[in-house]
C-alpha cells in the first residue's frame, strides 16, 4: 500500500526541512504504510530547489519536479498528482499550515471507513486579517448561491483522496483549474476533518489580496455560467423601465410641452444604462477570455528538470 503526497512548494526553502522533519516524524508512527513525497517546485525564485535535491538525499521517500517558471499552485498540484504511483494520494501545504498529523485518520477514513475523500477545513481564521476573512466568507457565500457545486467555507486544499477519485480528478482536461470546486465536483463520499488555524512554520504568503481577489472571480467564472444570465436579465429589466419611461415622456409632452426639462435625468440616465452595459460586457469578457485561455489547450505546467529524469 503506497500513499503519494505530493507538495506545492514556491519560494519555500526554509518551510521544507521542518516540513519534512515532522512529515516523517508523522509517517513512521503509521504502520505498514509505505509513502512517497512528491514536492513540486513551481518555479520558485530562492534556493527551493537545491533544498529539494538535499532534501532528497536524505529522505530516500522523496522525488521532485521542478517547473520551468511559475505556473501557480494549480499547475503544481496537477503535475504532483499526475506523477504519484500511490494507491491513495493526498495534497498538502508545504508550510506545516496542514498539520501531518491528521493523516493518519484520514487515510483511516479512506481505507477502512468506506470513505473515497478525506477533506479538511478551517474552523478558525485565527491570525489572518480580519477584512480577508471577511471578504472570503462572502466569496463562499455568493458562489455557493450561483452555482450547484456547493463549496465547503474554509476548506483547504489539503485533502486525500482514493485513487478512484484521484483518476476521477485528474481526467478533467479543463486549463483553469479551480481545485476547490474540482474536489467537490468529482462528488464521491467526503470525511471532513475540522483544525484550527496554524500559522506558517517560515516564510511568507504568497497570497496577496489582489491574488485572491483574481483567484475569487476565477472560481466563479469556473463553476457558474449564472453571472451570464444576471447581465441578460438586467438588461430586459432596463429595456421594461425605458419602454415605460417613453411611454410616460411622450404623454407628458403631449399635455405639458415641456420636454427640455429633464435633461439631468436625461444625463443620469444615460450614465447609469452604459455603466451597465460596460459591467455586463465585463462579465461576457471574463467567460469569452476563459473559453480562448482553453481553446489554446495550452499545456497547464511544464517541467525543467526532475528526480525522476535525474537519478
Ligand atoms: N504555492 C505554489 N505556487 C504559487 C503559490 C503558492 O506552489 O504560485 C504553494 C506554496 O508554496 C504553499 C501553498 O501553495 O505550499 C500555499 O501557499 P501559501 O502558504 O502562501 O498560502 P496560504 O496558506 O497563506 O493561503
Ligand atoms: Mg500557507
Amino acid at each position: 500500500m503506497l500513499i503519494s503526497l505530493v507538495v506545492p512548494c514556491y519560494n519555500e526553502s526554509e518551510a521544507l526541512r521542518p516540513f519534512m522533519a515532522e512529515l516523517t516524524r508523522v509517517l513512521d508512527s503509521m504502520e505498514g504504510v509505505e509513502a512517497e513525497v512528491i514536492l513540486v517546485d513551481d518555479g520558485s525564485r530562492d534556493n527551493t530547489l537545491d533544498v529539494m535535491q538535499d532534501v532528497a538525499k536524505q529522505y530516500p521517500i522523496v522525488r521532485w519536479l521542478s517547473f520551468s517558471r511559475n505556473f501557480g499552485k494549480e499547475g503544481a498540484i496537477l503535475a504532483g498528482l499526475q506523477a504519484a504511483k500511490g494507491d491513495y494520494a493526498a495534497v498538502m501545504d508545504a508550510d506545516l499550515q496542514d498539520p501531518p498529523a491528521l493523516l493518519p485518520d484520514m487515510l483511516k477514513a479512506v481505507r477502512e471507513e468506506g470513505y473515497d475523500c478525506a477533506g479538511t477545513r478551517r474552523v478558525s481564521r485565527k491570525g489572518e486579517p480580519p477584512i480577508r476573512s471577511f471578504f472570503a466568507r462572502r466569496f463562499y457565500r455568493l458562489i455557493n448561491r450561483m452555482s450547484t457545486t456547493q463549496l465547503v467555507d474554509g476548506s483547504r486544499d489539503y485533502k486525500l483522496l482514493s485513487r478512484k477519485a484521484l483518476d476521477a480528478l485528474i481526467s478533467m482536461p479543463e486549463v483553469n483549474r479551480f481545485s476547490k470546486g474540482l474536489y467537490e465536483w468529482i462528488g464521491f463520499r467526503t470525511k471532513w476533518f475540522e483544525f484550527e488555524n496554524v500559522e506558517r512554520v517560515a516564510g511568507e504568503t504568497k497570497w496577496s489580496f489582489w491574488r485572491l481577489f483574481k483567484y475569487s472571480v476565477e472560481g466563479i467564472v469556473a463553476f457558474t455560467t449564472i453571472p451570464l444570465t444576471l447581465s441578460a436579465i438586467l438588461g430586459l429589466l432596463f429595456m421594461v423601465i425605458s419602454a415605460v419611461a417613453l411611454v410616460s415622456l411622450v404623454i407628458r409632452q403631449y399635455l405639458y410641452h415641456n420636454s427640455v426639462d429633464g435633461w439631468t435625468s436625461m444625463v443620469c440616465i444615460i450614465l447609469l444604462l452604459s455603466g451597465v452595459q460596460l459591467f455586463c460586457f465585463g462579465i461576457f469578457g471574463q467567460y469569452l477570455a476563459k473559453m480562448y485561455m482553453e481553446i489554446k489547450r495550452r499545456p497547464q505546467y511544464i517541467i525543467s528538470r526532475s528526480s525522476d529524469e535525474e537519478r
